[in-house]
């Protein structure tokens, strides 16, 4: 029906339903981000994959892990007070092998990664009870972009041992699991990625002392804080070899990534805003684990990240800790089911039961995949810009968004985009990009309902983790 050729009357009633119609329909015309519904659709599209990542991940050879492990428990023993110069038994012969090994994959790299030996000395301690020298094997590839070459990642896995007492140097413990298996790992993903080139550093590191009280990683990490090192995330791998848990588990598709929620090292002041705005859940280690999430499952197809939302285990820790304690965000890898018939115990048979962190319990191909799921998160890492600094959200009273950042001068990169999740949801949900700007308002959306996130995103995709802001200042009226 045409409104020309109605009567007057019935024109009168039809231009007042239209009218009421468009007024009904005047909230959510009026520009899509009015609606929280429609701000999800438009984020439908996920980034392409990196193809040197896929590359690089085939690439990791459980073959190499393998030997690396069964070379490493043929010396005898690894504990940090073990003998350092003998070239077949104790932690020395495992530290010059490792040494080399480093070398080799360096060698592959033209030049940019190089190989040190930080050697200290370990005052008396808990379980140091004489000064004992110590020695970390680092590795360090370094970054081809002027801007982001100061920007590092490490990754680690302790290549020392114990049997059932810490102190005793004399005892077979060969470690093969507690932590040949992340040592093993670390060594293969260096091998593969000396060959690639990232624009970030990437430090591939086997320390010492960890069974000692985390010695090895605690200078590393307090050396970085003195040198004031820009690591923006480390990763430690400790007993990730075994898909079969002592509980008789089975599970070769899954790997356990232990974040800290609130910072160790959040000031009162930092204490009182969490309290009052929340935040608990949204520390750098916890943004770097929800990353792990999303950029392992991405690229290790049948691989579960499961993200464990604590520092650390029960009564345990790990090489991630001092690193966390010193304001550098930090997660750590493990086996998703352990056996603690196989930790930290002397090699013996006992009632038909074997102990012993042998290398028959070793799962290669598993550790493989784990290997996977750090190379592929470390590579996106180092290949995608620094993630945006000192995001702030404006806290006035209103029900839309203001969030602003520093602007990232590294070369690549594209813009900027705004990640978004429930309260109560683990991890982001949504996500818009929003262009090379260093501020976005989010209309309609109240900073009161949802968590927010920034990410930066180079001209290839590649996409840092989320940085969460802070309040901003209340500016005064
Ligand atoms: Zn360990």
């Amino acid at each position: 029906m045409r409104i020309g050729k109605m009567n007057g009357c019935a024109r009168i009633l039809w231009l007042v339903l239209v009218l009421f119609a468009g007024l009904l329909s005047f909230p959510l015309n009026s520009g899509a981000q009015k609606s929280p519904r429609k701000l999800a659709q438009s984020s439908g599209v996920g980034p392409k994959r990196n193809a040197e990542i896929m590359r690089l991940v085939r690439e990791i050879d459980a073959r190499n892990i393998e030997r690396t492990i069964r070379k490493l428990v043929s010396c005898g023993t690894r504990n940090t007070l073990s003998e350092q110069s003998d070239p077949k038994r104790g932690i020395g012969a495992a530290r010059d092998w490792l040494f080399g090994e480093f070398q080799k994959a360096a060698a592959q790299s033209g030049g940019r990664m190089t190989v040190e030996e930080q050697t200290f000395e370990q005052a008396k301690a808990a379980r140091v009870p004489q000064p004992t020298m110590l020695t970390n094997v680092v590795a360090t590839l370094r970054g081809t972009q002027p801007e982001s070459e100061k920007r590092m990642y490490v990754v680690s896995g302790h290549y020392d041992s114990m049997c059932t007492s810490p102190t005793d140097a004399k005892c077979d413990a060969p470690g093969a699991n507690d932590d040949a298996s992340g040592t093993a790992a670390v060594l293969e993903m260096a091998r593969v990625m000396a060959r690639y080139k990232f624009d970030a550093t990437i430090v591939f590191m086997a320390v010492a002392g960890e069974e000692q009280g985390l010695l090895g990683s605690t200078y590393y990490a307090e050396q970085a804080r003195k040198n004031n090192l820009d690591i923006e995330a480390m990763f430690t791998n400790d007993i990730i070899g075994s898909s079969l848990g002592g509980n008789g588990m089975h599970d070769p598709h899954r790997v356990r990534v232990f974040s800290e929620g609130v910072r160790s090292n959040e000031t009162e002041p930092e204490a009182t805003t969490r309290r009052s705005v929340g935040g608990e859940n949204d520390s750098p280690a916890r943004q770097l684990a929800r990353f792990i999430k999303e950029v392992g499952e991405r690229y290790v197809p049948g691989m579960n990240v499961w993200m464990i939302y604590r520092r650390d285990r029960y009564g345990r820790g790990g090489d991630h800790q001092p690193f966390l304690e010193r304001g550098y965000a930090a997660v750590r890898f493990t086996e998703p089911n352990e056996n603690y018939n196989h930790q930290h115990q002397n090699v013996r048979l006992e009632k038909g039961i074997q102990y012993g962190d042998l290398p028959e319990f070793d799962d290669f191909n598993y550790i493989a995949d784990v290997a996977r799921v750090n190379a592929s998160s470390l590579a996106m890492l180092a290949f995608a810009p620094a993630a945006p600094k000192n995001v702030l959200l404006t806290t006035g009273l209103a029900n839309d968004t203001e969030l602003k950042w520093d602007a990232n001068r590294e070369a690549d990169l594209a813009g900027y985009e705004i990640v978004w999740r429930d309260t109560t949801a683990a991890v982001w949900s949504n996500s818009r990009w929003i262009g090379n700007v260093t501020s976005y308002t989010l209309k309609g959306m109240s900073k009161d309902n949802y968590f927010f996130g920034v990410r930066s995103v180079d001209k290839e995709g590649n996409r840092s983790p989320a940085s969460y802001p802070r309040p901003a200042p209340r500016a005064r009226n």
